[in-house]
């Protein structure tokens, strides 16, 4: 297959820093879109894959899944979009399309294995697949979502992934009015989750174990805020939550927030601390909760998602950076050091 060489940010092995490199994008297929990158957020999940937490980083590596640009070219079949429109590649750029899971929507769960845009295995180049650390994105248009124009499009990078992280449990539980709903660990997905629930119209408590955060939680929409370092403070929330989104990123203590639902209240995970977690037999048992989990969300609920923000003017607070500054921007993130995302203005790539 024809192969277009593009400049990428990336790196070649474990412990190296990301540096500039060419990568291959394939040729446009019928259906394919290309866009231009403009913007790429900073997901901890970047940072995971870099540091091979999971331990299956297929390197070289380019991370980058929240990803912002302008369409450069279309294959001959292509409907959905035109050169010049604002374009948007997730975590999601293929999957089967045939089963079950993809036609319910949530091709996250195809019975194949979804493609993500970054450190999957490439059908069309063999190889992992390249983020959006790069110059430009090649996607067949089924996964390209279409960037509501009143949004900032720096700020609305994070969308992409954290958004929609956090859309997709929140409204599968059932967020809304009358509902106390929790958020844990603010960071990239917290703080934009204190904005989608309140827009749903929950109560939201924010638990955070930063005392900086408290105060700015309130700022960011959240009802409460809570030091959860503070047990006092704690004990007032036992058997308040109808719900809890855990964000957080490491080994944490969920027993302490399972202790804090209603009867029938649900813990939901979508952090990945790379550790196993322990739950006490009593803190489910006791109340018949829920500890779950979920993974992003399918392509039309990220559509769904990004149109739901256009309507509520909700875009992440953004720090951007160059992205000479990722590896700066990577070793801040793993301390927590950032209010509250990344974004790489991917123009600094060009310098
Ligand atoms: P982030 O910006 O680093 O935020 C994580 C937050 O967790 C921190 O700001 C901190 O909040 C809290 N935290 C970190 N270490 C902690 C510890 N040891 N104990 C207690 N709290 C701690 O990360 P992110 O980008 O939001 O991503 C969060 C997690 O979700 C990552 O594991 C990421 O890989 C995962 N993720 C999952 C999905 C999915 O689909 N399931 C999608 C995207 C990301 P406070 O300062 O408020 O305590
Ligand atoms: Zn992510």
């Amino acid at each position: 297959m024809e192969t277009k060489i593009v400049k990428a940010f990336g790196t070649e092995a474990l412990n190296v820093p990301l540096h500039v490199m060419n990568i291959r994008r394939r040729e446009l297929q019928s259906h394919d879109v290309e866009m231009e990158i403009l913007y790429c957020g900073i997901c901890h999940s970047d940072l995971h894959q870099i540091k091979n937490d999971f331990g299956h980083t297929m390197f070289p590596i380019v991370p980058g899944h929240e990803i912002v640009g302008r369409v450069t070219a279309i294959g001959e079949h292509v409907t959905k979009f035109k050169v010049g429109d604002l374009s948007a590649v997730g975590c999601i750029v293929d999957s089967c399309g045939k089963c079950e899971y993809c036609g319910d929507g949530i091709e996250q769960f195809c019975d194949e294995g979804v493609t993500f845009s970054f450190n999957s295995p490439d059908k069309y180049l063999g190889g992992a697949t390249y983020g959006g650390f790069s110059e430009s994105y090649v996607c067949n248009e089924k996964y390209v979502l279409h960037v509501p124009k009143t949004l900032d499009l720096a700020s609305a990078a994070p969308l992409l992934c954290a958004g929609i992280t956090v859309y997709s449990p929140l409204k599968h539980w059932q967020a809304g009015p009358g509902k106390m709903v929790g958020i844990l660990g603010i960071g990239g997905l917290g703080h934009v989750a204190i904005k989608i629930a309140k827009a749903m119209g929950a109560h939201v408590v924010v638990f955070t174990t930063s005392p900086s955060k408290v105060e700015d939680a309130k700022r960011l929409g959240a009802d409460e805020a809570v030091l959860s370092t503070d047990a006092m403070q704690m004990e007032r929330y036992a058997r308040k939550m109808h719900f809890i989104l855990d964000t957080v990123s490491a080994k944490h203590d969920v027993n302490t927030y399972l202790h804090l639902l209603k009867p029938d209240g649900s813990v939901v995970l979508v952090g990945l601390p790379p550790e196993p977690l322990e739950i006490n037999a009593f803190s489910v048992v006791s109340g018949r909760h829920s500890f779950s989990g979920s993974n992003i969300g399918g392509i039309a609920e990220t559509q769904e998602m990004l149109d739901f923000c256009a309507r509520h003017n909700i875009t992440a607070e953004i720090e951007l950076i160059n992205v000479q500054q990722v590896n700066e921007a990577f070793s801040r993130l793993q301390k927590g050091d950032v209010k509250y995302r990344f974004v790489i203005d991917m123009a600094s790539l060009k310098k």
